[in-house]
């Protein structure tokens, strides 16, 4: 019996403050005893310094500051090791961040403390190769007269720490099919939902463009928007929102992938990144034929834009399920199963946006707006 019991916090993984990660650290007691401290002025803020590593996931570490700047070009550049990244090779470790743009940090107890979201650089002031941001901002600072937006839909999909169960799944096996899930409520229905309010408020408390969030037509699934966003915004805000999906997760003890077909066995909708889009001159009168133009401009580009939409897309642009298929651009009003939708209100209204419902959820946002921008201001003068 005694051997039985030796083995028991193991086999039962995860148990609260049993687990083999740390979870003794969630006993509220605990917890509070050190959010609670007071931290005097003196002793500074703490900033938060994020990152993209070589597959575009966030990565961060802290530092300590004399006090909050008052904007973010003040904030000192740093650099982290990205041997440990796979951004640079042993003996020339060094990445140097820049920071570009700065947010509350809705985790640590003090209203002071910041988030700094960095792009990265080599020691020379080269953009790093998976600096993606770099060309972006300087396409969208070339059209800025432009004035264009991006809303962002960011589909997710949680999943118990074993990474194969989606959240509220039977293990091994399936729920019901999909139906009563989107936008659902009930216990039966909502897998996640204090993971999805967390992010919610946290993205609100940091200052980010939240606009709103909902739930997914997969179980375990969710969706939340950021924007409009004007030009290079919408990828630094995108990639803060992610950061702080991973922080939420951590701390609930959920697994989080932006995996677009996290499953292929059956009839699951798969996950993505639907983009709208529009310049000023869409949002003014007459701005639908500005709009068809654009799309006639990306219809010539479709498979441009799909390779930089996001790894594992073809899985998920299968022509089911809410999607387009991948080899093939369209576009509608109102329609879900096409490249590109306009809205029933921008047709009605003659102006508004687009949506472009190719990008996948795992897609990296700078690349995705970019490209949108480059192609449809193509034959556009400064
Ligand atoms: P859907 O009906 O496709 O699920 P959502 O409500 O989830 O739409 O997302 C719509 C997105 O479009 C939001 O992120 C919103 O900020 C964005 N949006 C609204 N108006 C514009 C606009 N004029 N230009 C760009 N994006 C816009
Ligand atoms: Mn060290
Ligand atoms: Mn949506
Ligand atoms: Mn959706
Ligand atoms: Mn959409």
């Amino acid at each position: 019996l005694s051997l039985l019991l030796a083995f028991l916090p193991a086999a039962s993984g995860l148990s609260a403050f049993g687990g083999r990660t740390g979870m003794a650290a969630l006993d509220p007691a605990v917890v509070g005893r050190y959010a609670s401290l007071t931290v005097p002025a003196s002793a500074g803020i703490r900033a938060e310094y994020i990152w993209l590593d070589a597959v575009g996931n966030p990565r961060s570490k802290s530092r300590t500051l004399p006090a909050v700047p008052g904007s973010v070009d003040k904030l000192p550049r740093w650099n982290y090791d990205g041997s440990s990244c796979d951004q640079a090779p042993g003996e020339d470790s060094e990445v140097i961040i820049r920071p570009r743009a700065m947010f509350k940090d809705p985790f640590r107890p003090n209203e002071d403390n910041i988030l700094v979201l960095c792009d990265a650089y080599t020691p020379a002031g080269k953009p790093i190769e998976t600096n993606n941001r770099h060309d972006a901002a300087v396409l969208f600072d070339h059209h800025a007269g432009e004035e264009v937006w991006f809303g962002c839909e960011q589909e997710y999909t949680l999943f118990e720490l074993d990474q194969v169960t989606p959240l509220g799944w039977p293990k091994g096996g399936f729920p019901g099919p999909q139906g009563p899930y989107y936008c659902g409520a009930g216990a039966e229905n909502m897998f996640g939902r204090h993971v999805m309010e967390a992010h919610y408020s946290a993205c609100l408390k940091a200052g980010l463009a939240i606009g709103g969030v909902n739930g997914e037509v997969m179980p375990g699934q969710w969706e939340y928007q950021i924007g409009p966003c004007v030009g290079i915004a919408a990828g630094d805000e995108m990639a803060v929102s992610r950061y702080i999906l991973q922080r939420v997760c951590e701390d609930f003890q959920v697994f989080c992938t932006l995996h677009p077909k996290p499953i292929t066995k059956g009839e699951w909708n798969g996950a993505g990144m639907h983009v709208n889009v529009s310049t000023k001159k869409m949002r003014e009168k007459g701005g639908l034929a500005v709009i068809l133009k654009a799309i006639n401009k990306l219809a010539a580009k479709h498979d441009e834009h799909i390779c930089l939409y996001g790894e594992g897309n073809e899985l998920r642009l299968s022509g089911t399920c809410e999607t387009a298929s991948i080899d093939e651009f369209s576009y509608g009003v109102a329609n879900r199963g096409c490249s590109i939708r306009i809205g029933r209100d921008t047709e009605a209204d003659g102006k508004g946006y687009f949506e472009d419902r190719r990008p996948a959820s795992n897609a990296d946002p700078y690349l995705v707006t970019g490209k949108i921008m480059d192609t449809i201001m193509e034959d556009v003068e400064v």
